[in-house]
C-alpha cells in the first residue's frame, strides 16, 4: 500500500470506509501485546477512536499517551479513559518558565509539583487520587 500523502492526512480520507488517519494511529498499536489481528475488531477500534476523539490532534494525543504508558494494545473501553485524561491535560495548560510543562520540578529535598497553575492543578489531581484511595479508611485522630 502507498503511504498516505500529507494532504490525505490533513483531510482525513477514507480507506475501505475507515478513516485513514485513525487507521494509521491504530496501526501504531499493532506491535503491542494482545493486539487483535481480527479485521472486524480493528475496524471497531478505528471507528471508535475516530468518533470519541474531538479531532485528529486529540486522537493522536490519545494514542501517543497510550504508547507511552501501556505495553498492551488498547481496547474500545480504554479510548473513553484516554480521551478524558488527554483532555484534562490540555485543560491544565502548559506550565511556566520553571517547569516548562514537566510534571515534576526539583524541590529542596525531593521532586515536587510546581507552584504555577499547571503544577497546582496536578497537585489537585494528586489529592483527588489520594482521597479516593483513602475512602473507607478510618479518619486519623490527629492531623
Ligand atoms: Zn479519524
Ligand atoms: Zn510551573
Amino acid at each position: 500500500m502507498q503511504p498516505a500523502k500529507p494532504e490525505d492526512l490533513i483531510q482525513g480520507g477514507l480507506l475501505d470506509g475507515m478513516c485513514i488517519v485513525c487507521t494509521g494511529l491504530i496501526r501504531l498499536c499493532s506491535n503491542l501485546n494482545f493486539f487483535s489481528g481480527d479485521f472486524e475488531i480493528r475496524r471497531l477500534l478505528i471507528d471508535r477512536l475516530h468518533c470519541i476523539a474531538d479531532d485528529h490532534d486529540h486522537a493522536k494525543a490519545m494514542i501517543d499517551r497510550w504508547l507511552e504508558t501501556s505495553p498492551a494494545a488498547p481496547k474500545v473501553f480504554d479510548f473513553m479513559y484516554m480521551a478524558q485524561v488527554t483532555r484534562k491535560r490540555e485543560a491544565l495548560g502548559s506550565g511556566c518558565d520553571v517547569c516548562h510543562g514537566e510534571p515534576w520540578v526539583l524541590g529542596p529535598n525531593d521532586i515536587v509539583r510546581c507552584g504555577c497553575t499547571y503544577g497546582q492543578a496536578l497537585a489537585e489531581l494528586d489529592r483527588d487520587r489520594l482521597g479516593r484511595r483513602r475512602e473507607g479508611a478510618p479518619l486519623p485522630l490527629v492531623n
